[in-house]
């Protein structure tokens, strides 16, 4: 039986030879055309399906995924790749999707440490870290309202400017289905009066 990689190899071999040329006419840029920067679930039953289903195509936007669409810290990986997508790819935009049934929603820390000890993990590895981890895992109760909080530390955060509208919303993996959070052009619009 053929393990992942050779199975992935071996797809790609048939695949440049299929397509390349229809590729290389075909080249969009790395600035994304939509200025558009999309933060997500790594969730299996996203890939190849919510892009799709949002009209998002090759080229059009950065997208940035993680466990449960969670921000870890100030200056956690997904803030560094906004950095970028803003100050160097010219993102204007910010879309925090959400979805249904979000495994993150149903774990645990004492599970998950159980896990990670069951797997060799030394205990006080997960000591050092056991205050970060234990409140990321514990802080993801709902998924819409980590959208609700997602939204709001990009918003506040010191390195974002202010004229990024940032949206939330809400997927559903089985119908495709998108449902608006926060509506990110309302703020942008507030912002503008308070200045003005
Ligand atoms: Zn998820």
């Amino acid at each position: 039986m053929m393990r992942i990689l050779e199975e992935m190899l071996s797809f790609n071999h048939e695949f440049v030879k299929k397509t390349a040329k229809r590729f290389a006419h075909n080249l969009p840029s790395k600035i994304p055309s939509r200025e558009l920067a999309i933060f997500t679930c790594m969730d299996t039953r996203l890939v190849n399906f919510l892009l799709p289903a949002i009209g998002v195509k090759r080229g059009e936007a950065k997208v940035i995924q993680n466990a449960g669409n969670t921000l870890s810290g100030p200056l956690c990986a997904t803030i560094r790749s906004f950095i970028v997508s803003i100050f160097e790819l010219g993102v204007k935009e910010i879309v925090v999707i959400g979805h249904l049934d979000c495994g993150l929603s149903k774990l645990t820390y004492p599970h998950l440490v159980e896990k990670m000890i069951s797997r060799g993990i030394s205990p006080h590895a997960l000591k050092m870290v056991e205050k970060e981890l234990a409140d990321w895992v514990d802080q993801f109760q709902d998924p819409v309202h980590n959208v609700i909080e997602v939204v709001e530390k990009i918003r506040n955060h010191p390195l974002i400017p202010k004229d990024v509208s940032v949206h939330g919303l809400m997927f559903n993996p089985y119908t495709g289905q998108l449902g608006v959070v926060i509506d990110g052009y309302d703020a942008v619009t507030d912002i503008e009066v308070v200045n003005g």
